[in-house]
């Protein structure tokens, strides 16, 4: 049975990036006796459910570290970047979800390294926050493959404030179009690239159809909304490579039925501000999204352990880093292996079922000593929307498409919303939206200068804020 720990108070101080030197580890006191201390970084669907399954355990004290104050849900992010819901609808204060569990403290603030040998998370202010087991659920972020100058040009889809600038985005190029005169320069307005075939480029460029074919048909004089061109850009030779080849097909054609171009088997060879270059040619965009790779958060750094090549940290069948004790790791951060031996994918569910997992298996670890059976994932489905009424699922040997699949699609949606309120009022506006083709939260609360440049084709001064 691990050494039960008390409490002990935030130590402050300056503390050094990433790992920490062993002489630092003497400055980490180590109280005799009390409750156990576990630290979760990452509010997201690992860390949330962990903390969740750790609530109310005696004897267990938790702290959750965020540099956000809101749990996000990013599967329904494409909707607010393209203006059917706002962005307070999908978030959720953690600290208002926590507020049952007494022995959860919420602390807001950036988590910089981890001082393995002291045991202590460190703070980017140099705040030390003392643990005996450290859960890291980091998440992961985009991966341009070497590229990083592409992501201004490119804006991935992982933050409200990454959807707030896309929304931005879109309406602002409809908007700038309506006042062009030049041919050439209005049809690169028009013209929209969502890079990246998977889930969240095939959601993205759908919603993006549905915005100019539907919603924005009837508000512009001088153009045609419905003229717009949306591109989606896969390398691989089909589209939602994940799912079974009918399923994949089903998707293309539902999506060109929408209007959308679909452009396989075409890498990209550079994004600027002019656009996107594929296959030695540059197509003129204004709007370019970034919907191809991902890569974990620098939590493998911390540690100093060894991880794949985007990042992930692996860890064993209970979810413990490998090589170091007490830690344990999950959600996109992880690298952790199904029974068959193959990767588990970086889903919510994924991360969903381990933070219930790990909450449970510390729980009987620290309070009972005792040895925990191996993380098992079952899979509830894969599941895609394209647009109004086509959906694919695919669960085992079950497979929906159309407005089936679009249904379960929702259902599962609004279930695995977190609050009452938000699944009440996303529930409502889809069925605005169904109903009158509008989309509900279309306006442009503030003038993006940097949004602005990229629209008119000329760089910004500045990058935009983080
Ligand atoms: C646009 C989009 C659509 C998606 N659609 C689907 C879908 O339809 N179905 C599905 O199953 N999955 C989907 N996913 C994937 C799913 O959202 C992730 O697999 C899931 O969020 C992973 O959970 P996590 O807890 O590992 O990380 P996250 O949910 O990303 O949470 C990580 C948390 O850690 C915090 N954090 C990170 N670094 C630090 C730090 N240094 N200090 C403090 N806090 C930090 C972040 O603020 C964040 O709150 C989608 C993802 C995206 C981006």
């Amino acid at each position: 049975m691990p050494e039960i720990l008390p409490r002990s108070t935030v130590e402050s101080g300056p503390g050094p990036e990433g790992s920490v030197p062993a002489s630092e580890a003497a400055r980490v006191p180590v109280p005799a006796s009390g409750p156990h201390r576990v630290v979760i970084v990452g509010g997201g669907f690992g860390g949330l459910t962990t903390a969740r399954g750790l609530g109310g355990a005696e004897g267990i004290d938790v702290t959750l570290i965020d540099r956000r104050n809101h749990h996000l849900f990013q599967p329904l992010l494409y909707q607010v970047a393209t203006a059917v819901i706002a962005p307070g609808e999908i978030a959720e204060p953690i600290r208002a979800i926590l507020r049952r569990d007494r022995n959860v403290s919420v602390l807001m603030g950036e988590v910089q390294g981890v001082d393995v040998e002291g045991r202590a998370v460190i703070l980017r202010d140099g705040t030390r926050i003392p643990y005996d087991t450290l859960v890291l659920a980091t998440g992961a972020t985009h991966s341009y493959f070497g590229h990083p100058e592409w992501e201004k040009h490119a804006p991935g889809l992982k933050t409200l404030d990454d959807a707030r600038r896309i929304r931005a985005r879109v309406l602002l190029a409809f908007e700038a179009a309506e006042r062009e005169d030049d041919p050439a320069a209005r049809e690169r307005l028009l013209t929209f690239a969502v890079i990246g075939g998977g889930p969240t480029g095939v959601e993205m460029a759908g919603a993006i159809a549905g915005l100019a074919h539907h919603a924005l048909s009837q508000d512009f004089r001088r153009i045609d909304p419905t003229k717009a061109r949306i591109l989606l850009i896969e390398a691989a030779p089909r589209v939602l490579g994940t799912f079974s080849e009918d399923l994949s097909a089903y998707t293309r054609q539902a999506l060109e039925r929408l209007g959308v171009t679909v452009l396989t088997n075409h890498a990209v060879e550079d994004v600027s501000e002019a656009g996107v270059t594929v296959a030695g040619r540059l197509i003129p965009a204004a709007t370019v999204v970034w919907g191809a790779g991902v890569r974990a958060s620098p939590a493998g750094e911390w540690l100093g352990v060894e991880t794949t090549r985007q990042g992930h940290v692996p860890v064993g069948p209970d979810l413990a880093v490998i090589g170091r004790p007490g830690i344990y790791a999950l959600g996109d951060l992880a690298m952790a292996k199904a029974e068959d031996g193959t990767p588990l994918p970086g889903l919510a569910q994924v991360a969903d079922q381990q933070g219930r997992y790990l909450g449970r298996s510390l729980r009987a670890r620290i309070l009972h000593g005792a040895a925990p059976a191996p993380f098992r994932f079952k899979s509830r489905g894969n599941l895609a929307i394209i647009g109004r009424n086509a959906g694919v699922v695919q669960w085992d040997h079950t497979k929906l498409k159309g407005f089936l699949a679009w249904f379960v699609w929702g259902v599962a949606h609004v279930y695995l919303l977190v609050g009452f309120q938000n699944r009440i009022v996303v529930t409502l506006r889809w069925l605005w939206a169904y109903l009158s083709f509008q989309r509900g939260a279309r306006l442009i609360a503030e003038r993006d200068e940097a949004v602005m440049a990229l629209i008119r084709g000329k760089a910004p001064a500045a990058p935009p804020p983080p």
